[in-house]
C-alpha cells in the first residue's frame, strides 16, 4: 500500500468527494477549502511535484479538465485562480501533483 494520500485516493483506499473522473485525471473537493469552490485536479499516475512532471499531453490534459469544470461549477466567467504549489517556498504540503481550482470570490494579488 502506497503511502502517497492522493494515489490512495486514486486506489479507493480513501474516498474523496470527487466532481470528475476520467481515465488519467481524479477532481475532488479540498477537504479544507479556501473559497466557494475549491477543487483539487490531480493525475492519477504519482508524479511529486510540477518539476516531475514532463508529459504535456497529460499536463494539458489537465489544464482542459480544470477550464471545464470551472464551467461547469459556474465560476468560469467571474473568474477564478488556478494554483500549482511546488516544494517549500510554494508550500506544497502533499508531495503528488495538484492543480487546486480557486473560486466563488474575489481573490487578492499578491498572494500570501
Ligand atoms: P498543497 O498545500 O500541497 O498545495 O495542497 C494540498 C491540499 O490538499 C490542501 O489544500 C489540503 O487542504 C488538501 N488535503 C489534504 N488532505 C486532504 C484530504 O484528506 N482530503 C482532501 N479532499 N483534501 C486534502
Ligand atoms: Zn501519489
Amino acid at each position: 500500500m502506497t503511502d502517497c494520500l492522493f494515489c490512495r485516493m486514486v486506489g479507493g483506499a480513501i474516498k474523496p468527494d470527487i466532481v470528475f473522473e476520467n481515465d488519467h485525471i481524479l477532481a475532488f473537493n479540498d477537504i479544507s477549502p479556501q473559497a466557494p469552490v475549491h477543487v483539487l485536479v490531480i493525475p492519477k499516475i504519482h508524479i511529486a511535484t510540477l518539476n516531475d512532471l514532463n508529459d504535456t499531453r497529460l499536463g494539458g490534459e489537465m489544464l482542459e479538465v480544470t477550464a471545464s469544470l470551472a464551467t461547469q461549477l459556474g465560476i468560469a466567467t467571474d473568474g477564478y485562480r488556478t494554483v500549482f504549489n511546488c516544494n517549500t517556498h510554494g508550500g506544497q504540503t502533499v508531495q503528488h501533483l495538484h492543480l487546486h481550482l480557486l473560486g466563488g470570490r474575489q481573490m487578492s494579488w499578491p498572494p500570501g
